[in-house]
């Protein structure tokens, strides 16, 4: 199996192997497709196994880029885990002319507030900046059409239940939904089960 099986836009592709991924992954061979066409997801694998790519390209894939609206949303346990996603989003998306913006604790709100209200593709970051920049309407969650949970086993060890569950609440009723995780703990099956609709599941 290649990156040129599966049906990404030419632009991608370019952006893929300039980032110098020659072959998928295992989770990649079986992960990108499902996110391409708007499926739910559940990925049950280690970090390692390639997973921030499957779920970056899912949602390059997928944006409009004439709308420079939010419409995928990715939440991380923490800033670096976030701040790195940014980073390969950014990367793979790069002759897609994708923007995105991680909104983590620790950073100046005003600066958030700024970018946001400049225009961004994606939002990665944690739980409690997200939910803030939601709360002050400085993140319009209207054109969110993908929510991506990372590592959700461990934001749920961390205390962000609560938060997810509030963030959610906010996002539009029909969007399409991925949960990576390393482990299935009831809080994180919980979540599958509130969150998505038919799920597939990938366990690698
Ligand atoms: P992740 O599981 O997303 O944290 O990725 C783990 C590591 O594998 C990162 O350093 C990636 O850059 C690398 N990686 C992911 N997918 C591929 C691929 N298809 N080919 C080569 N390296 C990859």
């Amino acid at each position: 199996e290649s990156f040129d099986a599966m049906g990404l836009q030419e632009n991608l592709l370019r952006g893929i192997y300039a980032y110098g991924f020659e072959k998928p992954s295992a989770i990649q061979q079986r992960g990108i497709v499902p996110f391409c066409k708007g499926l739910d997801v559940i990925q049950q694998a280690q970090s390692g196994t390639g997973k921030t790519a499957t779920f970056c390209s899912g949602i390059l894939q997928q944006l409009d880029y004439s709308l420079v609206e939010c419409q995928a949303l990715v939440l991380a346990p923490t800033r670096e885990l976030a701040q790195q996603i940014e980073k390969v989003m950014r990367a793979l998306g790069d002759y897609l002319g994708v923007k995105v913006h991680a909104c983590v604790g620790g950073t100046s709100v005003r600066e958030d507030q700024r970018i946001l209200s400049s225009g961004v593709h994606v939002v990665v970051g944690t739980p409690g900046r997200v939910f803030d920049m939601l709360r002050r309407q400085s993140l319009r969650p209207d054109n969110i059409r993908i929510f991506v949970l990372d590592e959700a086993d461990e934001m749920l060890s961390r205390g962000f239940k609560d938060q997810i569950y509030d963030i959610f609440q906010l996002l539009p009723a029909k969007i399409q939904v991925g949960v990576f995780s390393a482990t299935m703990p009831p809080e994180a099956l919980e979540i599958t089960r509130k969150f998505m609709n038919k799920p597939v599941r990938i366990l690698v």
